[in-house]
């Protein structure tokens, strides 16, 4: 093994953007970093796949400038990398119970799109709503007590229990609540309420957030890899170092100083640090770190999962197959729970009159859409596609017949599985890296939470400003 003798003041575990964000913050305040990314390109989740002029993302990645904070949020990243973005409305989908409706689905929109049935389900979920302001929220344990309060006990049952097994693979009742509820905010009625008011008196104005979701998204216009690698630019160039193809497999204290070891090109190196800021999956810096956790966290390691995200990219020569940048797909009948468009985000995705789809399969690393041959997950997709979506009937024919090749892209840690008892396990976690002195895991892995590229970044900020002041006392 060779030996980095000089010290950097952080190592920086892992390159997405939480990495990326310590670099560039541990550079901006003129300490020194090493970050260490195992693949050979920064970006992590947060990054693109090009092919034939088709750019990918994985999975849609932009920013919502919905509120001040976010606004703010948005005029950084733009100091940062530049003005490299689109602004779009956002426009969303659901194939639900055969019809293709938009997201929210607005109030009228429930009774004209689905009759009496709709009718009742906008009734209950009102119903549901006053029943929670009125008795609070302290009797919910799991998702499906807060999907059940916050939407009603039919929707519920026939939207989001089958939508949520999908993409999760547990029964929604083994869902912790916090994190999910995340994922699916809790309605604010008088703000629903209101806009759709507005709306259709056509006093739209500069509406940024309806009570459920943001209106608006600010996207990379060629792409999310194009931010990550334009926040690597600009960390170097206040002096980050960055090294990519380099695994960190060892992390241990000596004298005072953590000693990283890290595997690059089939040789193993070791770099010293005042301090570490790992954004790696958390159970990984358990089991990286010396003295390890041994048998005392080896429960809490195996229950920390993830769930997996496959993604089928398919290229096709036609210039629109949907209108909505996403389009998920509720039922059972679906493989997969979502179908994104990026010409539909900005039309640069793609090349001149055609269009690309990535398919999200949610799956766990391993199973059987995760270790799929490419061929067989396209044809399961033309195959499912076949059935009527909305009015249309030729989606799948459209696929199968106009497509001109297709790949695939895999990521492991997609999303930290909360489940009741999660909880548990990350106050062991954070009690036991507590007692290493100047160490940080953040980050959506590191924190083993459903947190988005912004919250990382500023997390990242965070960490670095904490640890300087460690260092300085
Ligand atoms: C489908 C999908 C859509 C999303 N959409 C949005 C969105 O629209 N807007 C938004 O803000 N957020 C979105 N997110 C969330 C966003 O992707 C994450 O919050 C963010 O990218 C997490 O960054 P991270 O750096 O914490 O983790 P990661 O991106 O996972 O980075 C961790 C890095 O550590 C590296 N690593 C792991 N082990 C080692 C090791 N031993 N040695 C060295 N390196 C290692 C990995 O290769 C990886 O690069 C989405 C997420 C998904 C899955």
């Amino acid at each position: 093994m060779t030996n980095d003798a000089r010290e950097t003041d952080f190592a920086i575990l892992g390159g997405g953007i939480s990495g990326l964000g310590a670099a560039f913050s541990a550079a901006s305040s003129g300490s020194t970093s090493l970050l260490l990314e195992k693949e050979e390109r920064v970006g992590g989740l947060w990054g693109s796949e090009c092919r034939d002029g088709f750019i990918f993302d994985h999975g849609v990645h932009g920013l919502y400038p919905a509120g001040p904070e976010m606004e703010a949020t948005v005029a950084e990243m733009k100091r940062i990398v530049g003005d490299i973005f689109v602004e779009a409305d956002k426009n969303t989908e659901i194939l639900f119970r055969g019809r293709l409706v938009r997201y929210p689905l607005q109030p009228a929109e429930f009774f004209t799109t689905y009759g009496i049935e709709g009718f009742l389900w906008a009734l209950t979920l009102v119903m549901a709503r006053l029943r929670v302001t009125l008795t609070g929220e302290r009797w919910m344990r799991s998702f499906r007590d807060y999907a059940v309060g916050n939407f009603g006990p039919l929707l519920y049952r026939i939207y989001f229990e089958p939508y949520l097994k999908k993409v999760w693979g547990v029964d929604p009742v083994r869902l912790d609540l916090e994190s999910v509820a995340r994922r699916v905010r809790r309605i604010r009625i008088r703000t629903f309420l209101g806009q759709a008011l507005r709306r259709s008196l056509g006093l739209r104005g500069r509406q940024t957030y309806d009570g459920l979701q943001p209106l608006r998204i600010v996207y990379p216009r060629l792409g999310a890899q194009r931010m990550v690698d334009a926040i690597r630019a600009a960390a170097e160039e206040k002096g980050a170092r960055i090294m990519t193809g380099a695994e960190v497999t060892g992390l241990r204290t000596e004298g005072g100083r953590w000693a990283v070891t890290v595997s690059r090109g089939g040789e193993s190196r070791e770099f010293l640090a005042r301090s570490v800021i790992s954004t790696i999956p958390v159970p990984d810096l358990l089991g990286l770190l010396a003295p390890g956790p041994r048998d005392e966290l080896a429960p809490t390691i195996g229950a920390l999962r993830y769930r997996a995200l496959r993604l089928l990219n398919v290229m096709i020569d036609c210039d629109r197959i949907f209108t909505a940048q996403w389009t998920y797909f509720q039922g059972d009948n679906f493989s997969f729970s979502r179908i994104n468009e990026y010409r539909n985000l900005s039309p640069d995705f793609c090349p001149p009159g055609k269009t690309g789809l990535s398919v999200e399969f949610n799956c766990t690393a391993g199973d059987h859409l995760w270790s799929m041959p490419d061929d067989e997950l396209f044809d399961l997709t033309a195959r499912e596609l076949e059935q009527p979506i909305g009015r249309r009937r030729d989606i799948g024919r459209v696929v199968r017949a106009r497509h001109t090749g297709y790949f695939s892209a895999r990521f492991a840690h997609a999303y930290p599985l909360m489940e009741v008892g999660t909880s548990f396990h990350l106050d062991r976690t954070r009690a036991f890296l507590a007692r290493f002195p100047r160490l940080r895991s953040i980050g959506r892995q590191g924190q083993f939470r459903y947190v988005n590229g912004d919250e990382c970044f500023h997390m990242a900020a965070a960490a670095v400003a904490a640890l300087r002041n460690e260092m300085n006392r």
